[in-house]
């Protein structure tokens, strides 16, 4: 299935560093980084899992390239399963280029994105959802979604999708065998308890979607635009935002030139937020465009933190952010608490309901309050995050179909139905229980996977 070629690319992110790693796997890794590897040992020779030290060379030439660190790994006990080489070498552009271009004229070829787990996948080293985690590990971006990447990496939801195929394999023989002994007529205590048992699965698989549509928010975040009108506080709440909640990334100048974005962790969820504040300008033209950019940040959002001025009254404007605002979920952010209060806010909201929260972005009060209030909103408070929940759209789109079939099933038999279209509904279910885990796969599925990661992982 997978050819003799061996691949090979630089593992380490583009730039200057300590080292840069360049990987090879194949049935002849080995064999080629001998081609261009000298020192004390022969990779061919040396036993699984070591390291040497010594330079690589161009194939042929013995132009030296680089001093490096070789670390030899035979199959199957590698991450591809394949005979693998590691090569560290200095860690600058140059150095890995040339080491990965000696590794090319010496026989290997450039990996595509994601080929080594793509390959770790194909010889069974990991299942798909497994594979998938490996992603989630490498653009984790708190301690709480790493933590249940790894957890998925070493096969806690695959178990679980395994546990639900087995007990629908084991309904289908239950369906079976019931058939056989009523020559072609199910009998009823058996076909009512076979009802019960697509019943309880159909259960387990709703409270695995309803988690995992969480665990989606979970891990991929949220997002939230910061309006309101000038001067009312937005950058100042941004900045108090990105500081007590240790920002993941350091806001940024945006593709705009006055957006400001920056990530920030509420809890273990990651949140994007975008400030609007500097779309406004005394400027009447760059005005419009502040409002057409204020309401594609509302648009691309989740949601909204709308920022009033809360020490003078209520203004003509405030109301009409709101009224843009509020197409999406809101909290009625309170700013300048620290000074005396004066405004209304159901002057602005029409009496209408919303959350509200008093903070000082001056003076950094009122955050904590602020999070409870986002992750009330997102839908995340008191979430734990659990591994065993299915963390991606496809596995939700499978767990749906695998739904779908068993309440199919389920009615059938409530409307007596031929056993064999249960059975054909319940197989249904099956399969796409074994589409999660990579059992039965299409290549443009795995295509469509693998090009999400990177070239060398
Ligand atoms: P933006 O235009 O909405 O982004 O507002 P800024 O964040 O630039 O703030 C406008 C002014 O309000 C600045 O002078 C801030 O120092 C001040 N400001 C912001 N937040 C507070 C606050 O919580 N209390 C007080 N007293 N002043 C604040």
């Amino acid at each position: 299935m997978l050819g003799d070629e061996t691949i090979a690319a630089i593992a380490t992110p583009p730039g200057i560093g300590g080292i840069a790693v360049i990987r090879l796997s194949g049935k002849n890794a080995l064999i080629i980084t001998e081609k261009i590897f000298i020192g004390k040992d022969s990779p061919c020779e040396m036993e699984s899992h070591r390291v040497v030290y010594g330079r690589i060379v161009e194939p042929e030439k013995e132009e030296e390239i680089d001093e490096v660190l070789l670390t030899v790994l035979h199959a199957p006990h590698t991450y591809t399963g394949e005979n693998t080489a590691e090569i560290s070498c200095h860690g600058g552009i140059v150095p890995a280029r040339r080491v990965l271009s000696a590794c090319i004229s010496a026989g290997a070829r450039l990996a595509e994105r994601g080929e080594f787990t793509k390959r770790a996948f194909l010889n069974g080293k990991m299942d798909l959802a497994q594979a998938e985690a490996v992603l989630d590990i490498v653009s984790a971006k708190t301690k709480e979604g790493l933590r249940s990447a790894l957890e998925q990496r070493d096969g806690v939801l695959s178990r679980r999708i395994r546990g639900l195929r087995d007990t629908l394999v084991s309904i289908m023989t239950d369906l079976e065998l019931s058939l056989d002994f009523a020559d072609g007529d199910v009998v009823f205590p058996e076909i009512k308890a076979i009802a019960e048992k697509i019943y309880n699965v159909i259960t387990t698989m709703e409270e695995m979607m309803q988690a995992g549509k969480r665990a989606i928010t979970f891990r991929e975040g949220a997002s939230a635009a910061i309006v309101g009108r000038p001067n009312v506080g937005k950058s100042s709440l941004l900045n108090a935002l990105l500081l007590e909640e240790r920002a993941i990334v350091t806001p940024v100048p945006g593709t705009t030139r006055d957006i400001i974005e920056g990530w920030i962790n509420v809890h273990g969820i990651p949140l994007k937020l975008y400030d609007t504040a500097g779309f406004q300008n005394a400027d009447n033209v760059v005005e419009a465009m502040g409002i057409e950019k204020t309401r594609e940040a509302i648009q691309n959002t989740s949601f909204v933190l709308f920022v009033v001025d809360g020490s003078v009254p209520s203004q003509q404007e405030d109301t009409e952010i709101f009224m843009r605002a509020k197409e999406k979920p809101l909290i009625v952010v309170i700013n300048k608490i620290d000074l005396s209060k004066r405004i209304i806010i159901s002057d602005i909201t029409g009496g209408n309901s919303y959350p509200e929260c008093e903070v000082s972005a001056k003076e950094h009060t009122g955050i904590e309050r602020l999070n409870t209030e986002i992750l009330e909103l997102i839908g995340a408070k008191d979430f734990k995050v659990d591994s065993a929940i299915p963390t991606r759209a496809r596995h939700l789109m499978h767990i749906t179909g695998a739904v779908r079939n068993l309440k199919a099933a389920y009615q059938g038999i409530g409307e007596n139905r031929s056993p064999e279209l249960i059975a054909y509904d319940i197989r249904e279910a099956v399969r796409s229980l074994r589409e999660i885990i990579g059992e039965v796969n299409a290549q443009e599925v795995l295509d469509t996977i693998f090009q999400e990661f990177c070239v060398g992982k």
